[in-house]
């Protein structure tokens, strides 16, 4: 490929801070929270307008829809994410568990509120674009927003990025599952001028369960068999439908998925029906085609919906998400990858940050955590190899495959990232760097916070 060289230049160092949270997802949001309540000075840099990382720009809402009565789970800033925002309005009590569905419109003035509280500097707008290194040490990063180049320095650095957007480019060894076997892509969108009356009695006249995923089109699914009989708000059979009277094409059999909430006023929200292969959240042309062709399957699924599923007659699009749902790409190699094991057996750890409930959702695999099992999640799994100054929070700490279909939950990513946070404020009192910090100090901060560690 052709190059030209950029010229050097001088940038302006706009902030000082005691540490840099890039990314403001639910591992960003939580790392931030934690560290300005463990008492140190916190910049939270987020590309987009909004905090909340897939919460909020990519409509995700099912914050918790795992948790049955005997779940057992870390608590902490994640759980505050579920309670503040129902008693800020922002959520709904969720269809097929004991938990709280998010409003990813609301939860941005939750998230708001939660870094004002906190007295975090918010800095919105900036994408990160560079590390600013001293030899092996991330020292600050290089954002790229409508006022050019700025420089952000501090005395350590969190990736909650998703992509290990920091690590990658400070030189971390980093992986991504192949394209052709990596989690799909999808475009979020919600509908407005649902009849909800009709809507429910649809659904109870045919509900659906966890088995019915396996039913063909992009899943074939592997459970415990607990979860078989469960229900599901799984919607298939418009989409069936509408392929036999030839509205979608039939290679199409992959618009398929579920609904997450049924206001009152209509909206039908967090629609995950779209399910796009081969895209890669780390190449522009690629997410390109993405957010295109996954735009033009929503319509034809809301076509569908509007013919074949009771209540949706005069339905229309409200809104798509800010931006296409990723679900998979760079995963650093850290000093300690989790395994299929760690989060099929109930892994334990010494360095243990907090704990996960045994849910598993993702590469044809769906555990829920009806009986009370739960793995630990240690320290180690946000260190990133070779380089210093810098912890990776959220879904794309070390770990293999399937322990992605674990960690990358949004309420996982919480817990690692107030971790993350805590880890950052210890080292940064105490002067360590994040691979020499007092992890008994900062357990210890952590159930202070509420956070459940064994
Ligand atoms: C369609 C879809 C449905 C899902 N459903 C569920 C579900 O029901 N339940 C569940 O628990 N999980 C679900 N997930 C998974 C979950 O949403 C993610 O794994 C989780 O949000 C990851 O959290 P995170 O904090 O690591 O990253 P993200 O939520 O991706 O947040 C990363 C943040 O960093 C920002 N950022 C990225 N790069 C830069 C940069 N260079 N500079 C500045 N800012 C940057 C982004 O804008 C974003 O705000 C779903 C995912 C998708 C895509």
């Amino acid at each position: 490929m052709r190059q030209i060289t950029e010229p050097a230049r001088r940038v302006n160092v706009v902030v000082e801070t005691d540490v840099i949270v890039v990314g403001s997802g639910p591992g960003g949001l939580a790392a931030a929270l934690a560290a300005a309540r463990a008492g140190v000075d916190v910049a939270l840099v987020e590309r987009f307008g909004c905090f909340g990382g897939n919460i909020t720009a990519v409509g995700v809402e099912g914050f918790a829809w795992y948790r049955h009565e005997a779940t057992v789970e870390a608590g902490g800033i994640g759980r505050e994410f579920e309670t503040r925002a129902q008693e800020m309005g922002a959520a709904v009590p969720e269809s097929q568990s004991l938990s709280y569905e998010l409003d990813s419109e609301g939860f941005k003035i939750v998230a708001d509120r939660l870094v004002e509280e906190a007295g975090i500097q918010p800095m919105l707008h900036r994408q990160f674009v560079a590390p600013v290194m001293d030899g092996d040490r991330v020292i600050g990063i290089i954002t790229e927003s409508k006022a050019g180049r700025e420089a952000i320095l501090a005395k350590l650095v969190i990736d909650a990025t998703g992509d290990a957007d920091v690590a990658h480019r400070a030189g971390a060894p980093t992986h991504m599952t192949p394209r052709e076997s990596m989690m799909a892509a999808s475009v979020m969108f919600h509908l407005a001028g649902v009849d909800k009356r009709a809507f429910m009695e649809g659904i109870k006249a045919d509900p659906q369960t966890y088995r019915d995923w396996g039913g063909g089109g992009e899943w074939t699914i592997e459970t415990s068999g607990k979860e078989d009989d469960m229900f599901s708000p799984f919607i298939k059979k418009p989409f069936d439908r509408a392929i036999e009277e030839g509205l979608i094409p039939p290679h199409l059999n992959t618009i398929a998925g579920t609904w997450g909430a049924m206001h009152d006023t209509g909206e039908l929200t967090y629609m995950n029906l779209i399910h796009l292969d081969e895209v890669d959240g780390t190449d522009p042309d690629s997410l390109t085609r993405g957010e295109i062709e996954g735009r033009r399957q929503a319509m034809l699924a809301i076509e569908a919906l509007r013919r074949f599923m009771p209540g949706c007659g005069q339905a229309r699009l409200r809104n798509f998400g800010m931006t296409i749902g990723i679900r998979d790409t760079r995963k650093i190699d850290a000093a300690y990858n989790m395994t299929e094991t760690d989060v099929r057996e109930q892994g334990r750890f010494e360095d243990s940050i907090g704990i996960y409930p045994e849910f598993i959702d993702g590469y044809g695999i769906l555990i829920l955590p009806t009986t009370g099992r739960y793995m630990q999640l240690p320290y180690r799994s946000m260190l990133p190899k070779k380089i210093r100054g810098l912890l990776v929070a959220g879904r794309s700490t070390g770990g293999d495959r399937i322990s992605h279909a674990a960690t990358r939950n949004m309420s996982c990513c919480a817990v690692v990232g107030q971790a993350a946070g805590v880890a950052a404020a210890q080292a940064v009192k105490s002067n360590r760097d994040f691979g020499e910090v007092d992890l008994a100090a900062v357990q210890s901060e952590l159930k202070r916070q509420g956070v459940r560690i064994h």
